[in-house]
């Protein structure tokens, strides 16, 4: 028994790992919600997970508006029958060394990496218990939840929040049978490490690919990580098998920062 039939909504969708977060999550037998403040992307995927069989609805919601999120989970449910899983996807980067770091910077990162996740767990566990039933919170933070990287130090920041939150939703919900747990990549091959390596390369003056290949030169496994390697770990985090696990933060990085 697996989550066939259950509803999962996931932030961020319309690309890279929240995208094969999508197509994993109903390969393996749930009904989707797409969210993104891109709703082409959000259809585009949509439409890729509808050609696999099973159903999926697109929504255009920015995870920074409470409100967005709150209606983004109120039509998972009304259009697909259940509301089961939420993945707190949806992230940005910023690569900006502490000395040169702004206040607007700040404050737009902390409102979508920090803000973003925490009202997809306030929203999502609202549901479920309006719905009578527990389900699965599946945040998205990273090797920098657990390292601070030089140049990555707000970004860092923001993802060790990241696993502040899921400790503490996983005490609080606990007891209404949700889980809460979160998902640690390492350096996936997405347009966030092109946006990166180019900043990188402006800062520094490493060439183009130069320091995506030095992070990727430091993992044990010896190759970059891809979005199904990540969604793997996320399809297990949304499963029954991972039932006894909560308020973890979990590193699936092919062996790069060890904990
Ligand atoms: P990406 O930039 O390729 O995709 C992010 C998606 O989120 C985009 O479709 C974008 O439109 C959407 N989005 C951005 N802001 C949003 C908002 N306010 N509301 C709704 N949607 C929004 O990024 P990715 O590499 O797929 O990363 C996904 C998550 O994984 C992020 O939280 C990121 O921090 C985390 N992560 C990525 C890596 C990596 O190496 N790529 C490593 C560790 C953690």
């Amino acid at each position: 028994m697996g989550i066939e039939g259950k509803v999962a909504l996931i932030t961020g969708a319309g690309q890279g790992i929240g995208r094969a977060i999508a197509l994993r999550l109903a390969s393996d037998g749930a009904d989707i919600a797409i969210v993104d403040v891109n709703g082409d992307k959000a259809e585009a995927v949509a439409d890729e997970v509808r050609s696999r069989g099973s159903k999926a609805i697109s929504i255009v919601a920015d995870v920074t508006a409470r409100d967005q999120v709150r209606a983004a989970v109120d039509q998972a449910d009304e259009e697909l029958g259940s509301f089961d899983i939420i993945v707190n996807n949806a992230g940005i980067a910023q690569v900006n060394p502490i000395a040169d770091v702004t206040p607007d910077e700040v404050s737009r990162i902390l409102a979508v990496n920090v803000e973003g996740v925490l009202w997809g767990i306030q929203v999502a566990a609202a549901k479920f218990k309006a719905l009578g039933h527990g389900g699965k919170i599946i945040n998205a933070s990273s090797i920098a939840g657990h390292e601070g990287f030089a140049m990555l130090g707000v970004y860092s920041a923001t993802k060790f929040a990241v696993r502040a939150l899921t400790q503490a939703a996983a005490k609080e919900f606990a007891s209404d049978g949700i889980t809460v747990n979160a998902y640690c990549p390492g350096v996936v091959g997405t347009d966030m490490w092109v946006t990166i390596d180019e900043r990188f390369a402006e800062l520094t003056g490493a060439p183009r690919g130069a320091t995506f290949e030095k992070f990727v030169g430091g993992i044990a496994l010896g190759r970059a990580q891809t979005p199904d390697d990540v969604a793997a770990f996320v399809s297990y985090l949304a499963g029954p098998d991972s039932d006894y696990m909560t308020g973890q933060a979990g590193l699936i990085d092919g062996g790069l920062v060890f904990r």
